[in-house]
Protein backbone atom coordinates (compact mmCIF):
# COMPACT_ATOMS: atom_id res chain seq x y z
CA UNK A 1 0.00 0.00 0.00
CA UNK A 2 1.33 3.81 -0.77
CA UNK A 3 -0.13 7.04 0.10
CA UNK A 4 1.23 10.36 0.27
CA UNK A 5 0.29 11.03 4.06
CA UNK A 6 -0.41 7.85 6.36
CA UNK A 7 -2.26 8.66 9.24
CA UNK A 8 -1.78 6.17 12.78
CA UNK A 9 -4.93 6.95 14.88
CA UNK A 10 -8.34 8.06 14.29
CA UNK A 11 -9.07 10.34 16.96
CA UNK A 12 -9.73 14.01 16.73
CA UNK A 13 -6.23 14.80 16.03
CA UNK A 14 -5.86 12.14 13.00
CA UNK A 15 -9.53 12.72 11.34
CA UNK A 16 -9.37 16.46 11.55
CA UNK A 17 -6.02 16.18 9.65
CA UNK A 18 -7.18 13.73 7.24
CA UNK A 19 -9.90 15.83 6.37
CA UNK A 20 -8.07 19.00 6.01
CA UNK A 21 -5.70 17.10 3.75
CA UNK A 22 -7.99 14.73 1.91
CA UNK A 23 -10.17 18.07 1.16
CA UNK A 24 -6.79 19.62 -0.52
CA UNK A 25 -6.63 16.56 -2.77
CA UNK A 26 -3.70 14.58 -0.90
CA UNK A 27 -3.62 10.66 -1.06
CA UNK A 28 -4.41 9.86 2.74
CA UNK A 29 -4.48 6.62 4.66
CA UNK A 30 -5.73 6.72 8.18
CA UNK A 31 -4.84 3.71 10.23
CA UNK A 32 -6.76 2.63 13.69
CA UNK A 33 -6.75 -0.23 15.67
CA UNK A 34 -10.37 -0.06 16.54
CA UNK A 35 -13.17 -0.28 14.19
CA UNK A 36 -15.54 2.95 14.70
CA UNK A 37 -17.62 3.92 16.67
CA UNK A 38 -15.38 3.16 19.64
CA UNK A 39 -15.18 4.91 23.01
CA UNK A 40 -12.54 6.35 24.66
CA UNK A 41 -12.61 7.15 28.18
CA UNK A 42 -13.16 11.24 28.14
CA UNK A 43 -14.64 13.86 30.21
CA UNK A 44 -16.52 14.70 26.69
CA UNK A 45 -16.58 18.37 27.17
CA UNK A 46 -15.44 20.44 23.83
CA UNK A 47 -14.27 23.48 24.74
CA UNK A 48 -15.89 26.77 23.04
CA UNK A 49 -12.24 27.17 20.63
CA UNK A 50 -13.26 24.08 19.13
CA UNK A 51 -16.26 25.47 17.50
CA UNK A 52 -14.34 27.61 14.98
CA UNK A 53 -11.99 24.46 14.11
CA UNK A 54 -14.67 22.78 12.95
CA UNK A 55 -16.49 25.56 11.17
CA UNK A 56 -12.60 25.51 9.10
CA UNK A 57 -12.93 21.88 8.55
CA UNK A 58 -16.83 23.28 7.42
CA UNK A 59 -18.42 21.34 10.47
CA UNK A 60 -20.58 24.29 11.47
CA UNK A 61 -23.78 22.37 12.16
CA UNK A 62 -21.89 19.10 13.44
CA UNK A 63 -22.94 20.01 17.29
CA UNK A 64 -26.59 20.47 16.26
CA UNK A 65 -26.59 17.56 14.42
CA UNK A 66 -24.77 15.07 16.89
CA UNK A 67 -27.60 16.85 19.66
CA UNK A 68 -24.86 17.94 21.44
CA UNK A 69 -25.93 19.35 24.81
CA UNK A 70 -24.64 22.99 25.23
CA UNK A 71 -22.52 24.12 28.00
CA UNK A 72 -22.06 27.79 29.37
CA UNK A 73 -19.51 27.23 32.32
CA UNK A 74 -18.55 24.91 34.94
CA UNK A 75 -19.60 24.77 39.00
CA UNK A 76 -16.38 23.45 40.93
CA UNK A 77 -17.38 21.95 44.46
CA UNK A 78 -14.98 21.48 47.69
CA UNK A 79 -18.32 20.75 49.22
CA UNK A 80 -21.88 21.97 49.47
CA UNK A 81 -21.45 24.90 47.63
CA UNK A 82 -20.22 25.67 44.05
CA UNK A 83 -18.22 28.30 42.92
CA UNK A 84 -20.15 29.12 39.55
CA UNK A 85 -17.98 30.33 36.26
CA UNK A 86 -19.42 31.31 33.21
CA UNK A 87 -17.24 31.13 29.70
CA UNK A 88 -17.39 34.92 28.63
CA UNK A 89 -17.76 36.21 25.25
CA UNK A 90 -13.69 37.99 24.82
CA UNK A 91 -13.18 37.22 21.42
CA UNK A 92 -15.43 37.45 18.47
CA UNK A 93 -15.09 34.32 17.00
CA UNK A 94 -15.27 32.10 19.77
CA UNK A 95 -19.00 31.39 21.18
CA UNK A 96 -19.16 31.75 25.22
CA UNK A 97 -19.74 28.13 25.42
CA UNK A 98 -18.59 24.81 24.74
CA UNK A 99 -20.35 21.37 24.37
CA UNK A 100 -20.76 18.02 26.09
CA UNK A 101 -21.00 14.90 23.58
CA UNK A 102 -20.15 11.38 24.24
CA UNK A 103 -17.15 10.58 21.95
CA UNK A 104 -18.26 7.71 20.03
CA UNK A 105 -20.27 9.73 18.14
CA UNK A 106 -18.05 13.12 17.87
CA UNK A 107 -14.79 10.86 16.82
CA UNK A 108 -17.14 8.51 14.55
CA UNK A 109 -18.49 11.81 12.77
CA UNK A 110 -15.22 13.31 12.30
CA UNK A 111 -13.87 10.22 10.57
CA UNK A 112 -17.02 10.28 8.34
CA UNK A 113 -16.20 13.82 7.67
CA UNK A 114 -12.75 12.69 6.63
CA UNK A 115 -13.92 9.83 4.39
CA UNK A 116 -16.29 11.94 2.82
CA UNK A 117 -13.36 14.40 1.83
CA UNK A 118 -11.79 11.32 0.26
CA UNK A 119 -9.26 9.80 2.98
CA UNK A 120 -9.80 5.56 2.88
CA UNK A 121 -9.45 4.10 6.46
CA UNK A 122 -7.98 0.94 8.00
CA UNK A 123 -10.18 -0.26 10.46
CA UNK A 124 -8.83 -2.40 12.89
CA UNK A 125 -4.58 -2.36 11.56
CA UNK A 126 -2.68 -1.86 14.58
CA UNK A 127 1.28 0.32 13.72
CA UNK A 128 3.78 -1.79 15.72
CA UNK A 129 6.71 0.15 13.98
CA UNK A 130 7.89 2.56 10.97
CA UNK A 131 9.91 2.01 8.13
CA UNK A 132 13.19 3.90 7.35
CA UNK A 133 15.43 4.29 4.33
CA UNK A 134 18.97 4.51 4.37
CA UNK A 135 19.24 8.14 5.73
CA UNK A 136 17.30 7.09 8.59
CA UNK A 137 14.09 8.81 7.23
CA UNK A 138 10.85 7.88 8.07
CA UNK A 139 9.24 6.28 4.74
CA UNK A 140 6.20 4.31 5.91
CA UNK A 141 5.64 2.27 8.97
CA UNK A 142 4.19 -1.71 9.30
CA UNK A 143 0.80 -2.43 10.52
CA UNK A 144 -1.13 -5.45 12.03
CA UNK A 145 -4.34 -6.24 10.27
CA UNK A 146 -7.00 -7.85 12.28
CA UNK A 147 -5.86 -11.64 11.07
CA UNK A 148 -2.36 -10.62 12.82
CA UNK A 149 -1.04 -10.11 9.09
CA UNK A 150 1.84 -7.42 8.43
CA UNK A 151 1.86 -4.92 5.90
CA UNK A 152 4.12 -2.39 5.00
CA UNK A 153 2.40 0.96 4.07
CA UNK A 154 4.90 3.21 2.54
CA UNK A 155 4.19 7.08 2.57
CA UNK A 156 5.72 10.41 1.95
CA UNK A 157 4.78 11.50 5.50
CA UNK A 158 3.60 9.20 8.64
CA UNK A 159 2.06 11.39 10.97
CA UNK A 160 1.69 9.69 14.78
CA UNK A 161 -1.88 10.46 15.81
CA UNK A 162 -2.29 7.46 17.87
CA UNK A 163 -2.84 9.47 21.23
CA UNK A 164 -1.27 8.96 24.94
CA UNK A 165 1.68 6.76 24.90
CA UNK A 166 2.18 6.62 21.66
CA UNK A 167 3.46 3.87 19.62
CA UNK A 168 4.41 5.83 16.88
CA UNK A 169 6.28 8.23 19.55
CA UNK A 170 8.27 5.37 20.52
CA UNK A 171 8.87 3.74 17.73
CA UNK A 172 10.94 7.43 16.58
CA UNK A 173 12.53 7.84 19.52
CA UNK A 174 10.83 10.69 21.04
CA UNK A 175 8.38 10.05 23.83
CA UNK A 176 9.97 11.06 27.55
CA UNK A 177 7.41 9.47 29.97
CA UNK A 178 6.29 12.24 32.45
CA UNK A 179 6.39 10.69 36.04
CA UNK A 180 5.59 13.40 38.32
CA UNK A 181 2.09 13.02 37.62
CA UNK A 182 0.47 9.09 37.58
CA UNK A 183 -3.06 9.73 37.86
CA UNK A 184 -5.60 7.37 36.41
CA UNK A 185 -9.52 7.81 35.68
CA UNK A 186 -12.73 5.69 35.36
CA UNK A 187 -15.12 6.56 33.26
CA UNK A 188 -19.24 5.67 32.88
CA UNK A 189 -22.58 6.88 31.57
CA UNK A 190 -25.23 7.45 33.69
CA UNK A 191 -29.01 7.83 32.59
CA UNK A 192 -31.63 10.13 34.50
CA UNK A 193 -29.42 12.95 36.02
CA UNK A 194 -31.85 16.34 35.53
CA UNK A 195 -29.72 17.90 32.95
CA UNK A 196 -27.68 21.01 33.90
CA UNK A 197 -26.30 24.54 32.11
CA UNK A 198 -22.61 23.88 33.13
CA UNK A 199 -20.14 21.21 33.73
CA UNK A 200 -19.51 20.36 37.52
CA UNK A 201 -16.19 19.29 38.97
CA UNK A 202 -16.21 18.04 42.39
CA UNK A 203 -12.59 17.73 44.38
CA UNK A 204 -11.80 15.55 46.51
CA UNK A 205 -8.74 15.55 48.75
CA UNK A 206 -6.72 14.17 46.36
CA UNK A 207 -8.33 14.03 42.20
CA UNK A 208 -11.94 15.18 41.77
CA UNK A 209 -15.13 14.12 40.17
CA UNK A 210 -15.94 15.72 36.46
CA UNK A 211 -19.14 15.77 35.24
CA UNK A 212 -21.20 16.65 32.13
CA UNK A 213 -24.48 16.37 30.08
CA UNK A 214 -23.44 15.12 27.08
CA UNK A 215 -26.18 14.02 23.74
CA UNK A 216 -29.09 12.41 24.40
CA UNK A 217 -29.79 13.50 27.62
CA UNK A 218 -26.41 10.65 29.33
CA UNK A 219 -24.32 11.87 31.85
CA UNK A 220 -20.50 11.27 31.67
CA UNK A 221 -18.99 11.06 34.67
CA UNK A 222 -14.86 10.83 35.31
CA UNK A 223 -13.58 9.58 38.65
CA UNK A 224 -9.76 10.80 38.59
CA UNK A 225 -7.34 10.17 41.42
CA UNK A 226 -3.23 9.28 41.85
CA UNK A 227 -2.60 6.04 40.51
CA UNK A 228 -1.56 4.70 44.39
CA UNK A 229 -5.09 5.01 45.04
CA UNK A 230 -5.80 1.66 43.37
CA UNK A 231 -4.48 -0.36 46.32
CA UNK A 232 -7.52 0.52 48.33
CA UNK A 233 -9.55 -1.39 45.61
CA UNK A 234 -9.11 -4.74 46.93
CA UNK A 235 -11.87 -6.11 48.49
CA UNK A 236 -14.52 -3.85 46.72
CA UNK A 237 -15.95 -3.72 42.91
CA UNK A 238 -15.71 -0.51 41.02
CA UNK A 239 -19.48 0.36 42.26
CA UNK A 240 -17.99 -0.07 45.78
CA UNK A 241 -14.74 1.92 45.14
CA UNK A 242 -16.61 5.01 43.51
CA UNK A 243 -18.81 4.84 46.28
CA UNK A 244 -16.29 5.62 48.92
CA UNK A 245 -15.11 8.58 47.16
CA UNK A 246 -18.73 9.89 46.33
CA UNK A 247 -19.24 10.07 50.59
CA UNK A 248 -16.66 12.86 49.90
CA UNK A 249 -19.01 14.58 47.18
CA UNK A 250 -22.44 14.58 49.01
CA UNK A 251 -23.88 17.03 46.37
CA UNK A 252 -22.18 14.77 43.98
CA UNK A 253 -23.70 11.54 45.35
CA UNK A 254 -26.77 13.04 45.37
CA UNK A 255 -27.20 13.73 41.90
CA UNK A 256 -26.53 10.48 41.12
CA UNK A 257 -28.56 8.83 43.81
CA UNK A 258 -31.30 8.40 41.57
CA UNK A 259 -29.86 7.78 37.92
CA UNK A 260 -28.69 4.53 36.20
CA UNK A 261 -25.18 3.69 35.09
CA UNK A 262 -25.25 1.99 31.87
CA UNK A 263 -22.11 1.54 30.43
CA UNK A 264 -19.35 -0.14 32.72
CA UNK A 265 -16.66 1.77 34.64
CA UNK A 266 -13.53 1.99 32.33
CA UNK A 267 -10.09 2.65 33.55
CA UNK A 268 -7.38 4.60 31.94
CA UNK A 269 -3.81 6.31 33.21
CA UNK A 270 -1.76 7.36 33.91
CA UNK A 271 -2.29 10.05 31.17
CA UNK A 272 1.01 12.53 31.26
CA UNK A 273 3.31 12.41 28.67
CA UNK A 274 5.39 14.48 27.08
CA UNK A 275 7.94 14.12 23.63
CA UNK A 276 11.05 15.88 23.30
CA UNK A 277 10.11 16.60 19.99
CA UNK A 278 7.23 16.67 17.52
CA UNK A 279 8.83 16.11 13.54
CA UNK A 280 11.74 13.93 12.57
CA UNK A 281 12.54 13.62 9.08
CA UNK A 282 9.31 12.11 6.93
CA UNK A 283 7.34 12.18 10.16
CA UNK A 284 5.41 14.20 12.93
CA UNK A 285 3.39 13.56 16.03
CA UNK A 286 0.28 15.40 16.71
CA UNK A 287 -2.65 15.58 19.43
CA UNK A 288 -2.03 13.95 22.94
CA UNK A 289 0.86 11.43 20.65
CA UNK A 290 2.82 15.27 20.77
CA UNK A 291 1.88 15.42 24.62
CA UNK A 292 -0.81 15.82 26.78
CA UNK A 293 -1.15 16.61 30.56
CA UNK A 294 -4.33 15.63 32.53
CA UNK A 295 -7.84 15.92 31.88
CA UNK A 296 -8.63 18.54 34.44
CA UNK A 297 -9.08 21.38 32.47
CA UNK A 298 -10.55 19.85 29.23
CA UNK A 299 -8.73 21.00 26.54
CA UNK A 300 -7.21 17.88 24.93
CA UNK A 301 -9.58 17.59 22.00
CA UNK A 302 -9.05 21.82 21.13
CA UNK A 303 -5.43 20.91 21.62
CA UNK A 304 -5.82 18.21 18.78
CA UNK A 305 -7.60 19.49 16.67
CA UNK A 306 -5.40 22.68 16.37
CA UNK A 307 -2.26 20.76 16.31
CA UNK A 308 -3.94 19.02 13.72
CA UNK A 309 -4.48 22.07 11.80
CA UNK A 310 -1.32 23.66 12.24
CA UNK A 311 0.47 20.38 10.91
CA UNK A 312 -1.91 19.80 7.76
CA UNK A 313 -0.85 23.52 7.02
CA UNK A 314 2.88 22.43 7.00
CA UNK A 315 2.23 19.14 5.25
CA UNK A 316 0.37 20.85 2.66
CA UNK A 317 3.60 22.70 2.25
CA UNK A 318 6.13 20.03 2.32
CA UNK A 319 4.01 18.11 -0.25
CA UNK A 320 4.34 20.99 -2.72
CA UNK A 321 7.53 22.12 -1.90
CA UNK A 322 9.77 19.38 -0.21
CA UNK A 323 12.50 22.17 -0.48
CA UNK A 324 10.83 23.41 2.31
CA UNK A 325 10.00 20.67 4.21
CA UNK A 326 12.15 21.33 6.78
CA UNK A 327 10.68 25.03 7.52
CA UNK A 328 7.40 23.95 7.39
CA UNK A 329 7.78 21.68 9.84
CA UNK A 330 9.42 24.07 12.47
CA UNK A 331 6.80 26.30 11.89
CA UNK A 332 4.22 23.47 12.75
CA UNK A 333 6.09 23.23 15.97
CA UNK A 334 6.44 26.86 16.54
CA UNK A 335 2.58 27.06 16.31
CA UNK A 336 1.77 24.27 18.62
CA UNK A 337 4.21 25.67 20.98
CA UNK A 338 3.07 29.03 20.83
CA UNK A 339 -0.64 28.08 21.66
CA UNK A 340 -0.29 25.01 23.57
CA UNK A 341 3.01 25.38 26.04
CA UNK A 342 1.27 28.24 27.92
CA UNK A 343 -1.72 25.94 28.67
CA UNK A 344 -0.08 22.96 29.31
CA UNK A 345 1.89 25.19 31.79
CA UNK A 346 -1.16 26.46 33.63
CA UNK A 347 -2.62 23.09 33.57
CA UNK A 348 0.63 21.76 35.88
CA UNK A 349 0.07 24.79 37.80
CA UNK A 350 -3.65 23.68 38.54
CA UNK A 351 -2.99 20.11 39.32
CA UNK A 352 0.37 21.36 41.97
CA UNK A 353 -1.99 23.37 43.56
CA UNK A 354 -5.02 20.37 43.90
CA UNK A 355 -2.45 18.75 45.89
CA UNK A 356 -2.73 21.50 48.83
CA UNK A 357 -6.23 21.22 50.40
CA UNK A 358 -5.65 24.28 51.67
CA UNK A 359 -4.92 26.08 48.30
CA UNK A 360 -8.11 24.78 46.86
CA UNK A 361 -10.24 25.78 49.87
CA UNK A 362 -8.95 29.04 49.64
CA UNK A 363 -9.24 29.50 45.69
CA UNK A 364 -12.57 28.58 45.82
CA UNK A 365 -13.66 30.53 48.74
CA UNK A 366 -12.59 33.61 46.33
CA UNK A 367 -14.14 32.05 43.45
CA UNK A 368 -17.16 32.02 45.02
CA UNK A 369 -17.02 35.48 46.51
CA UNK A 370 -15.85 37.24 43.04
CA UNK A 371 -17.81 35.60 40.24
CA UNK A 372 -16.39 37.82 38.08
CA UNK A 373 -12.82 35.94 38.93
CA UNK A 374 -14.82 32.66 38.63
CA UNK A 375 -15.74 33.44 34.86
CA UNK A 376 -12.04 34.55 34.39
CA UNK A 377 -10.79 31.14 35.52
CA UNK A 378 -12.99 29.31 33.91
CA UNK A 379 -12.81 31.49 30.63
CA UNK A 380 -9.51 30.80 30.54
CA UNK A 381 -9.02 27.12 31.51
CA UNK A 382 -11.89 26.56 28.61
CA UNK A 383 -9.39 27.62 26.35
CA UNK A 384 -11.97 30.58 25.31
CA UNK A 385 -8.59 32.74 26.00
CA UNK A 386 -5.08 32.20 25.64
CA UNK A 387 -3.10 33.01 29.06
CA UNK A 388 -0.96 35.56 27.07
CA UNK A 389 -4.16 37.71 26.55
CA UNK A 390 -3.70 38.47 30.24
CA UNK A 391 -1.90 40.94 28.85
CA UNK A 392 -3.85 42.95 26.90
CA UNK A 393 -6.05 45.95 28.28
CA UNK A 394 -8.27 45.33 25.13
CA UNK A 395 -9.11 41.51 26.66
CA UNK A 396 -9.80 43.22 30.43
CA UNK A 397 -11.93 45.62 28.37
CA UNK A 398 -14.00 42.87 26.46
CA UNK A 399 -14.31 40.96 29.40
CA UNK A 400 -15.51 43.57 32.10
CA UNK A 401 -18.34 44.18 29.24
CA UNK A 402 -19.57 41.04 29.20
CA UNK A 403 -20.24 40.68 32.69
CA UNK A 404 -23.46 39.88 33.86
C1 LIG B 1 -10.15 10.85 31.86
C2 LIG B 1 -9.98 11.83 30.75
C3 LIG B 1 -10.89 12.86 30.61
C4 LIG B 1 -10.72 13.80 29.59
N1 LIG B 1 -11.64 14.79 29.45
C5 LIG B 1 -11.52 15.68 28.44
C6 LIG B 1 -12.52 16.67 28.20
O1 LIG B 1 -13.54 16.73 28.89
N2 LIG B 1 -12.34 17.53 27.17
C7 LIG B 1 -11.23 17.49 26.36
O2 LIG B 1 -11.11 18.32 25.46
N3 LIG B 1 -10.28 16.54 26.55
C8 LIG B 1 -10.40 15.64 27.55
N4 LIG B 1 -9.48 14.65 27.69
C9 LIG B 1 -8.37 14.58 26.74
C10 LIG B 1 -8.84 14.01 25.39
O3 LIG B 1 -9.50 12.79 25.60
C11 LIG B 1 -7.62 13.82 24.49
O4 LIG B 1 -6.80 14.95 24.55
C12 LIG B 1 -8.06 13.59 23.03
O5 LIG B 1 -8.73 12.37 22.90
C13 LIG B 1 -6.84 13.59 22.11
O6 LIG B 1 -7.21 13.19 20.82
P1 LIG B 1 -6.18 12.39 19.89
O7 LIG B 1 -6.83 12.30 18.57
O8 LIG B 1 -4.84 13.01 19.99
O9 LIG B 1 -6.04 10.96 20.57
P2 LIG B 1 -7.13 9.82 20.86
O10 LIG B 1 -8.47 10.40 20.94
O11 LIG B 1 -6.61 9.08 22.03
O12 LIG B 1 -7.09 8.89 19.58
C14 LIG B 1 -5.98 8.06 19.33
C15 LIG B 1 -6.43 6.93 18.41
O13 LIG B 1 -5.26 6.18 18.06
C16 LIG B 1 -5.59 4.80 18.06
N5 LIG B 1 -4.33 4.05 18.29
C17 LIG B 1 -3.58 4.01 19.41
N6 LIG B 1 -2.48 3.27 19.21
C18 LIG B 1 -2.54 2.82 17.93
C19 LIG B 1 -1.69 2.02 17.14
N7 LIG B 1 -0.52 1.50 17.61
N8 LIG B 1 -2.05 1.76 15.85
C20 LIG B 1 -3.22 2.27 15.33
N9 LIG B 1 -4.06 3.04 16.07
C21 LIG B 1 -3.71 3.33 17.34
C22 LIG B 1 -6.60 4.64 19.18
O14 LIG B 1 -7.41 3.50 19.00
C23 LIG B 1 -7.39 5.95 19.07
O15 LIG B 1 -8.54 5.80 18.25
C24 LIG B 1 -9.62 13.70 28.70
C25 LIG B 1 -8.71 12.65 28.84
C26 LIG B 1 -8.89 11.72 29.84
C27 LIG B 1 -7.92 10.58 29.96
Amino acid sequence: MRADVLVIGAGPAGSALARQLAAAGVHVLVADRKSFPRDKPCGEFLSPQCQPLLEELELKDLMTELGAHRVDGMRLYDGERPALGRFRAVCEAVAPHGFGVRRAVFDHALLQAAERAGATFLARHTCDDVLRDGHGRVVGARLRDADGRSIEVAARFVVGADGVHSRVARALGLQRQDTWLRQFALVAHYRGVQPEATAEVHLLRCGFFAATTVDEGLFGVNLVLPQDRLRERSGVDWDGFVARHLDAAPRFAERLAEAGRITPWRGVGPFAFSTRRQTVPGAALVGDAAGYVDPLTGEGIYFALFSARALGRALLLALAEPARETAAMAGYCRERRREIAPRLRVARILQRGLRSPWVVHRVLAALRRWPSLADLAVTLSGDSAHPRELWRPSFWRQFAGTGS
